[in-house]
């Protein structure tokens, strides 16, 4: 039996969520989330998606730690009858926030590529750490079978160094590799070859400018299916302006809080972090929320959205001058594919760009890759909904296979 099915791990700080994929026809067998690993209210929701898709199974019981999760999520996964020792089984894809340089490329995990990922915890310390134990708990539940590390990274690293350096001293920068990364970049790859594909193309033809929107949110420039520059930086917290990260803004406002503020190092990061974009504009990070505060007249509401799109609209500018020529604006995530206002609100005013959306368009709910540009328009808009649960297993079979990805 030639073993098709691949399980995609995605293991944060407190949650791990996964996904079983028949790679046969990428079809979903099972998905799932376990939260709050750690506390007494740990939370498993498992479901099995075969026979005609059942109902979703709860299990709310104290979960110590990821081994713990991961042994839960197996013994779910049993009881459907896709249980990990399955033969079927033909890898596990692991979803790895920071690559660094090194990582390029989807790769098999050895004791020297773990290694590696655990060099870069002091560039990611949020992430790697959570990642590494999700790598390991997999492992010995399955020492046989391939883990296949996909790092967010990895689609940024063709960035030229003219867009990947700070204009930081350089011997300071080296030392700490300091530089720019780039996350969501399973997202940002998948994105703008769907782009490609919904516009007949071939991926090296089309230059394309993805607008991943969700909590977290970043943008990139790609040109003929390489990134040539995105918005986040040696963490995801330059850039856009996110749910509760500020995005840019001027460093010196970090000295100026330790400083005149008094603030610890410490809560400038949970400030700047968790506590500021929309939800520190307004209180609330959920678009869904803020448009219906807008709708009701809040003008705390529509400061916050109008300084959102605003920092999109720079980013839409800069982007466009630094690919020269775009052949498609993609919108995606939670906010890019369905909050019309946002895509609306981002392209007004940007005719001269041959940027323009169509109103009955951009109004249509789908799960669909579909355009919202006016036929007139020289540049496509579109909204590509993402898929980085099918794109880690994607890249994890082809690496196993031997097939090309
Ligand atoms: P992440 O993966 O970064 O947690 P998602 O891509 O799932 O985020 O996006 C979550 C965000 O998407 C929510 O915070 C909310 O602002 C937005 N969102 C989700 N559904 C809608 C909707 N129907 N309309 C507007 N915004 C939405």
């Amino acid at each position: 039996m030639t073993a098709t099915r691949v399980l995609v791990l995605n293991s944060g700080s407190s949650s791990v969520k996964y996904q079983l994929l028949d790679m046969r026809d990428s079809s979903r067998l099972a998905v799932g989330l376990v939260e709050r690993i750690g506390e007494e209210t740990s939370r498993l929701k498992h479901t099995p998606l075969t026979g005609g898709g059942a109902e979703p199974r709860e299990r709310e019981e104290p979960i110590a730690d990821h081994e713990q999760a991961l042994r839960a999520v197996a013994d779910e996964l049993a009881a459907d009858g896709l249980g990990l020792d399955s033969p079927e089984l033909a890898a596990i894809g692991h979803r790895v926030v920071h690559g660094g340089l090194k990582f390029t490329e989807p790769t098999v995990v050895d004791d020297a590529v773990m290694k590696e990922i655990e060099r870069l915890v002091p560039v990611a310390p949020l992430h790697n750490p959570a990642n590494i134990t999700g790598i390991r708990t997999a492992q010995a539940l399955r020492p046989d079978l391939p883990q296949v590390a996909v790092f967010d990274t990895a689609f940024h690293t063709t960035m030229p160094e003219s867009a990947a350096r700070y204009a930081l001293d350089v011997k300071t920068a080296d030392e700490h590799r300091v530089r720019r990364y780039g996350f969501h970049g399973t997202s940002h790859a998948y994105v703008s070859r769907k782009t490609a594909e919904l516009l007949g193309r071939a991926p090296e033809d089309v230059n394309v400018i993805v607008l991943h929107l969700g909590n977290g949110a970043s943008a990139s420039a790609v040109r003929g299916g390489r990134c040539v520059d995105t918005s986040m930086g040696l963490t995801p917290l330059e850039g856009l302006v996110m749910g509760t990260r500020t995005g840019d803004m001027d460093p010196a406002v970090i000295f100026h809080l330790a400083r005149v503020g008094g603030m610890s190092i410490d809560e400038i990061d949970i400030l700047v972090n968790k506590k500021s974009g929309l939800i520190g504009l307004c209180g609330d990070n959920d678009m869904r929320e803020i448009r219906r505060r807008i709708d009701e007249g809040d003008e705390e509401a529509a400061l916050a959205f109008d300084i959102y799109i605003h920092r999109l609209k720079k980013y839409i500018g800069a982007y466009y001058a630094v690919l020269g020529r775009v052949d498609a604006i993609a919108f995606t995530a939670g906010v890019g594919e369905n909050a019309a206002p946002v895509r609306e609100a981002a392209v007004a005013g940007l005719e001269e760009l041959g940027l323009a959306v169509d109103g009955a368009l951009n109004s249509v709910r789908s799960d669909e890759p579909r355009l919202i540009s006016p036929e007139y328009a020289r540049v496509a808009v579109a909204v590509v909904p993402t898929d980085e649960e099918l794109e880690i297993a994607d890249q994890t079979y082809a690496l196993v296979s031997g097939r090309n990805a």
